[in-house]
């Protein structure tokens, strides 16, 4: 086992496949089966933390960005007006979802704690998700928008499809997936209504 410990996205190479990394908490962060028959070696990234990787890996000079889809025009303001987001642990059946207040600065995101079990690619590009809806009301424009911040972040693709396919068979409702409370609501109530927040 290596231990790795970096401030930032970082590339690395190795030599051997399967690429087997596991995170701080000893969870499957990322699992890579390349052809090693046809390359002698294996480019990928890996975002801030703590790692131990089954089989030496090494700095790369390279800095290795993916490919990405263009995120779509947006189709609202609220990332304009929004300057804090605050994120909580909850009880959520949706899994998350963002509140954005359309008289106040900032939006909370509460996140099922069930999340935390999950590695750390499901959990992000989940949060990455709620953050797409201050630019999207489309979940199919979030999505992109996730993995677009991922792999800026340092995620690799495969990390994401993964996360994705996690996504879209555990998000059971997208109506409640993202709200908008006016004036007139209650913040807690809603909360408590529309999201079984345990408090
Ligand atoms: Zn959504």
């Amino acid at each position: 086992m290596q231990k790795i410990s970096i401030p930032k996205k970082t590339t690395f190479y190795t030599y051997v496949s399967p690429i087997i990394i596991n995170d701080d908490r000893g969870k499957e962060f990322y699992f890579y089966q390349w052809d090693n028959d046809r390359f002698n070696y294996q480019l990928f990234n890996l975002p801030k933390g703590k790692y131990y990787s089954k089989y030496p890996i090494f700095l790369s000079d390279v800095n290795l960005e993916f490919a990405k889809i263009p995120n779509e025009p947006p189709e609202k303001d609220d990332y304009l007006r929004i300057k804090k987001i605050y994120i909580k642990e909850g009880n959520n059946p949706h899994k998350a979802s963002i509140y954005i207040y359309s008289y106040k600065p900032f939006a909370t995101i509460i996140y099922d704690k069930s999340l935390n079990e999950q590695p750390y690619y499901v959990k992000d590009f989940i949060l990455a998700h709620e953050l797409g809806h201050l630019y999207y009301h489309t979940e199919e424009y979030c999505d992109r928008f996730a993995r677009n911040l991922c792999l800026s972040l340092g995620y690799n693709p495969s990390q994401l499809n993964k996360a994705i396919e996690y996504s879209l068979n555990n998000f059971t409702d997208t109506s409640n997936h993202r709200i908008i409370i006016s004036k007139s609501d209650n913040y807690f109530t809603s909360i408590k209504t529309a999201q079984n927040y345990g408090r």
